[in-house]
């Protein structure tokens, strides 16, 4: 997508990964590594986060034998939910999980397929310690490169909470 601003022209990448999707060996091969990673791991739950947390979530969860919940925008969910809000960098936004779907012994893994600014997936961990559940890790397909010191903080975060278990 090209943006003209201030006269300049600036390019906006968005890292589309449905391209991926059309190699079912690619396919295979990214939630094969995830599934590598967790499989010993107990984790209990994999939380998907909207929308293409959906695609990668359900078949690392079947292979690790956990269940899969998913963590989706306001208004989505048709039971009671509870709810988590973060911010943008222009306002907020919300995202949401159905009461009981994630217990308090349960052991989490969170999966999107992108990180950016960390914003969604620390919202979605809040959602989960709020019901009391250990998140494990959270485990992305791409990580954008300018961001790789706030993922080092996010990694740390979790490593701690894994440690402390
Ligand atoms: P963050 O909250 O880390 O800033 O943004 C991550 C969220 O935005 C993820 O849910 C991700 O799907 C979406 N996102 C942001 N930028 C992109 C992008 O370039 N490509 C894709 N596929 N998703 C993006």
């Amino acid at each position: 997508m090209e943006l003209i601003l201030a006269g300049r022209n600036l390019r906006i990448l968005f890292q589309d990964i449905t391209t991926l999707l059309l190699d079912p060996q690619a396919f295979r091969d990214t939630t094969d590594l995830f599934v590598e990673r967790y499989k010993d791991k107990d984790i209990t739950v994999v939380a998907g986060v909207e929308a293409r947390g959906f695609i990668f979530g359900p078949p690392i969860a079947l292979a690790i034998g956990a269940k899969f919940v998913p963590i989706r925008k306001p208004k989505k969910l048709p039971g009671e939910v509870i709810s988590e809000e973060y911010s943008l960098e222009y306002g907020t936004d919300k995202i949401e999980m159905h009461v009981g779907a994630v217990q308090p012994n349960d052991r989490v893994l969170i999966v999107d397929d992108l990180i950016a600014t960390g914003g969604t997936l620390c919202a979605a961990a809040k959602l989960i310690e709020r019901v009391g559940a250990k998140v494990v890790e959270c485990a992305c397909v791409i990580e954008l490169p300018e961001l790789k010191l706030l993922m080092k903080l996010i990694i740390v975060r979790f490593a701690s909470n894994v440690a402390n278990t």
